[in-house]
């Protein structure tokens, strides 16, 4: 009985595996989801790599908000990556990173699109949306990130136009001043979220930085128009 219990245990986690690695319609079969037990653990996932992520983003820029409970990542069928608020109305503070289908094959773009959400995990924006300084950190932030993993990575891997002079903006806030990330937390002690600093208070933290580009920075990433 014992021997046919444990015979049919075998059979069926067999079938598990074999599922799992032919049905990559439905179970992707991943480097990035699949956690493999090693000598010392397990290999890296996307979950996994979160933690280290999370840990540079918040050495940078100072902790995130802990009244937001992280459910986890997963991955969607949309064309981009999102934080997803899956209870926001009601008024449950929970948080899902949700990556696209193609990074769940391509570490290093799975990579690129956790380091990109992690910087909206700081202070997240809820509903109302993210400005452009938000949305800048977060691209250049993806880009460093990887770098800081040894991944070959340049601006020019962020597909879309308007992130990457998301990114421009914040690349130049580090060339132009010093101290840049000492100066981003002080910012974000000043406001509840990262999205709400006004356009005095970057001219206050960056003097210089000129009145039309701390506009720039405080507007609403969904209402800025890139020519
Ligand atoms: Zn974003």
């Amino acid at each position: 009985m014992k021997k046919m219990l444990s015979t049919t245990l075998f059979i069926l986690s067999m079938l598990a595996f074999v599922s799992a690695c032919i049905a990559k319609d439905k179970l992707f079969c991943s480097s990035q989801i699949l956690a493999n037990r090693t000598d010392i653990g397990f290999t890296w996932t996307v979950v996994s790599r979160l933690s280290e992520t999370l840990k540079n983003a918040e050495q940078r820029y100072g902790e995130r908000d802990l009244s937001w409970t992280l459910l986890g990542v997963e991955f969607s069928d949309l064309k981009q990556p999102e934080v997803w608020y899956p209870f926001i109305k009601d008024n449950r503070k929970h948080i899902i990173i949700q990556l696209t289908k193609s990074a769940s094959k391509n570490e290093k773009e799975a990579l690129f699109q956790l380091s990109h959400e992690v910087i909206h995990l700081l202070s997240p924006s809820g509903p109302k949306g993210s400005s452009v300084f938000e949305e800048g950190l977060a691209s250049y932030f993806s880009i460093i990130n990887l770098q800081k993993l040894n991944y070959d990575i340049n601006p020019n891997y962020i597909s879309e136009k308007k992130y990457r002079q998301a990114y421009q903006l914040i690349a130049d806030l580090y060339k132009n001043f010093d101290q840049t990330e000492v100066k981003i937390k002080q910012l974000r002690h000043q406001t509840e979220k990262m999205s709400d600093i006004t356009p005095e208070q970057f001219t206050k933290a960056f003097p210089g930085l000129g009145k039309e580009n701390a506009i720039l920075l405080a507007k609403k990433y969904s209402e800025w128009d890139v020519k």
